[in-house]
């Protein structure tokens, strides 16, 4: 046996005895190389994605659809989601590309006083959109556009791991369950995304333009509001 403690000589002798006995037992020859596990590779980790950062990043720096070319700012979503509520619209209006922040026009500031209903504040959800980016003059997000800006918003979804998902009009709510169906057929129940229940509800921009919808929507906010006081369900 060969120990720290031998003199050097010893180990040569020791070696070399080592050595003999292994030709004599039919080895040609010895490796040297580390063993094969340590010779591995290491795997690299995959990328840590970030919540705030480098995701927040990756989508200020992101030309991936055409609505790059005419935006002012990304509007990456903002809310420390203290109830787990995500709430998701179809994309940033002029105030939103204006100021970079999600909902903080009149359809933002119906949202608030819709969530105060319910004892809600911003603090509570995290609100963000299908597209991070203004289609210009308000339209509606393209399929292709959509489909260009999902992997971020699945992203913020994985990251985030909502309780419940509050889905704002038709744009967001067609595209989170992959459907043509109407918002008004949508709404007011909850269905399955991915294993995380989502609510749709009228947008607050059509609420404002369709006040007669306003009774729907808030019998929508109690669903939402009965779903949080279930046991288990992030009570405030
Ligand atoms: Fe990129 Fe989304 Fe903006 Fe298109 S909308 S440029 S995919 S961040």
């Amino acid at each position: 046996m060969v120990s720290s403690g031998d003199s050097p000589e010893r180990l040569l002798i020791d070696t070399r005895r080592y050595l003999e006995q292994l030709r004599e037992e039919g080895e040609g020859w010895v490796s040297f190389r580390p063993a094969p596990e340590s010779r591995e590779t290491p795997r690299r980790p995959d990328p840590p994605v970030q919540a705030d950062g480098g995701l927040r990043e990756q989508v200020r720096d992101c030309r991936a659809c055409r609505l790059a070319q005419t935006r002012r700012n990304t509007v990456f979503g903002e809310g420390a989601m203290k109830r787990g509520v995500m709430l998701i619209g179809e994309g940033p209006g002029a105030r939103e590309d204006a100021t970079g922040r999600p909902f903080v026009g009149p359809a933002g500031m119906l949202l608030d006083k819709m969530l105060a209903a319910i004892g809600l504040g911003r603090e509570d959800v995290f609100i963000t959109n299908i597209v991070k980016c203004r289609p210009p003059g308000n339209r509606d997000p393209e399929r292709d556009e959509v489909t260009a800006c999902w992997k971020f918003l699945e992203a913020q979804i994985q990251l985030l791991r909502p309780r419940v998902i509050v889905a704002l009009g038709a744009p967001a709510s067609r595209t989170l369950l992959d459907t043509d169906l109407p918002i008004g057929k949508l709404r007011g129940r909850f269905h399955d995304c991915g294993g995380i229940p989502l609510l749709p509800t009228y947008h607050p921009a059509y609420l404002l333009r369709n006040p007669a919808d306003k009774r729907k929507s808030w019998e929508d906010l109690q669903s939402l509001r009965n779903f949080l006081k279930q046991p288990g369900q992030a009570e405030g």
